[in-house]
């Protein structure tokens, strides 16, 4: 391995609800835009604490892609 994992970081629009779970559990990687959550940065180091959180979002807005291999991390099914 060289270095950390780089990670893609997005919320899908039309699935944010606004709950702003995000937001509150992980104020670093998400803020409110309006009455919905977006992503501070589209692309981060890989970090687990962001799959817990896209599990905890109740409508499944947040994505996660490996950026090296496009392998969609969450949601998943
Ligand atoms: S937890 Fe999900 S639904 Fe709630 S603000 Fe974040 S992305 Fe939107």
């Amino acid at each position: 391995m060289s270095g950390m994992a780089r990670w893609e970081l997005w919320i899908d629009r039309t699935e944010c609800i606004g709950s702003a779970v995000c937001v509150a559990s992980a104020g670093a990687y998400f803020e409110m835009h309006g009455h919905q959550s977006r992503a501070r940065a589209s692309e981060i180091d890989a970090d687990e604490h962001v799959i817990a959180v896209a599990q905890a979002c109740p409508s499944g807005a947040i994505h996660v892609r490996v950026k090296e291999t496009g392998e969609l991390l969450e949601p998943q099914d």
